[in-house]
């Protein structure tokens, strides 16, 4: 993330905020916020302070955000057999089939509980199915994400809680990767569990939150000790990671309208760009997206190839998701949209953020018509090399 680089992985992770950094700076040397002397009491300030922060991020009150150690450990405790409606104990889950590998790992749920809901060819949750499947198993616990990290595609979130609670069901929503990009609202999603995470907003990595509707009790906590959380996540708070993620939360909320509507800008002068390759195909493109995310292949093009190809040309991107990257393994998310394995194979996901440039865009798109031009069908070492000194 030095000068002469672009980076355009904001949704792998963020650069950190200055006002998180500073927030973390304050709060290193605090005290225990259990503990009832002064230090203990103003450490317990700075997390009340960052927890009425990230509840107002999402139209929640304070005592209804559970800090965590990021986005996993949020969609770990929410996804636990025994949540109650008001007449069930909810032991069957339902997970959309492009979820993060967090969710559809399937939490605490036995893998035999869990069914997966099918998308469509743009990587929207298919309603149809998912009513079958609510109809075949009887009320469950249904996740499905706001945005999703590869294509940016947002999800129908509305419509899916109206099925999941006509059900007798409940609805956890991933926004990690939406909190920040686009407006939240926890009472407008219909959503009965929320997880975020600060490093996708410019706050520090290790560190998210599990967001529970009004009225809502965890089934089980994934960590017990100390009643810290109100007895919903054990453990000495991260005084300063939470400081960050608090400070975080604020500017990304007040810089966000600026912020989506310039980086919409950006992304669709990108895509006209990346677009003027003939063969390049963007994807989830007819679908409300992220205003960051632009998910773009190549058939014939070699994903690891070409993320070596712009990194060579001091540009950061990512084939599939940061969580996968090192393993080569084919998207689960383009495979649930039904992509042809050779396009597949080729997606590169470039996404924008705050820092973003004009200059950032047009140095993207001209490595992406060199690489293209070059790697296509004959990618190996040697184009690479070409790559590097043309
Ligand atoms: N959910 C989504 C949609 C994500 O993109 C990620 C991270 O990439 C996570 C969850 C995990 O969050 P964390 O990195 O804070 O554990």
């Amino acid at each position: 993330m030095t000068a002469s680089r672009v980076y355009l992985d904001w949704n792998a992770t963020t650069p950190l905020r200055d006002e998180a950094r500073a927030a973390q700076a304050a709060a290193f040397e605090l005290g225990n916020p259990s503990s009832v002397h002064a230090e203990g009491r103003k450490a317990r300030g700075v997390v009340e302070e960052a927890r009425a922060a990230v509840a107002a991020a999402v139209g929640a009150r304070p005592q209804q955000v559970i800090f965590t150690s990021g986005g996993t450990e949020a969609n770990a405790l929410a996804l636990t057999p025994g949540l109650k409606t008001s007449t069930k104990s909810l032991d069957r889950l339902i997970v959309s089939s492009i979820e993060h590998a967090s969710v559809v790992s399937g939490g605490r749920f036995a893998a035999d509980r869990v069914s997966a809901i099918a998308v469509d060819r743009s990587g929207l949750v298919d309603l149809g199915h998912l009513q079958a499947l609510l109809e075949r198993d009887g009320p469950a616990l249904v996740s499905v994400m706001l945005a999703n990290n590869e294509t940016g595609a947002i999800q129908p979130i509305a419509a899916v809680a109206e099925l999941v609670h006509r059900a007798g069901g409940l609805l956890h929503v991933d926004a990690v990767q939406a909190l920040g990009k686009i407006p939240i609202d926890i009472k407008q999603l219909g959503a009965d569990l929320v997880s975020v995470s600060a490093h996708k907003l410019g706050g520090p990595k290790g560190v998210g939150a599990l967001i529970l509707a009004d009225g809502m009790a965890l089934a089980e906590p994934l960590l017990r000790g100390g009643g810290q959380e109100q007895g919903r996540r054990a453990g000495t708070e991260n005084v300063a990671g939470i400081a960050g993620f608090g400070a975080a939360v604020t500017a990304a909320i007040a810089a966000l309208p600026a912020d989506a509507a310039r980086l919409a800008k950006l992304r669709q002068k990108l895509e006209k760009n990346l677009r003027q390759t003939q063969g390049s195909v963007i994807f989830a493109q007819d679908v409300p997206r992220l205003p960051n995310t632009i998910l773009v292949g190549l058939p014939g093009l070699k994903a690891e190839t070409a993320v070596i190809g712009f990194d060579l040309a001091g540009i950061a991107v990512s084939s599939g998701s940061a969580c996968s990257s090192g393993k080569v393994q084919p998207s689960h998310v383009l495979k649930a949209m039904q992509v042809e394995d050779r396009l597949l194979r080729s997606a590169i996901r470039i996404s924008l953020g705050a820092a973003t440039t004009d200059a950032d865009i047009e140095r993207c798109a001209e490595a992406w018509r060199k690489l293209a031009a070059t790697l296509i069908r004959r990618d190996d070492e040697t184009e690479l090399e070409r790559f590097q000194t043309s």
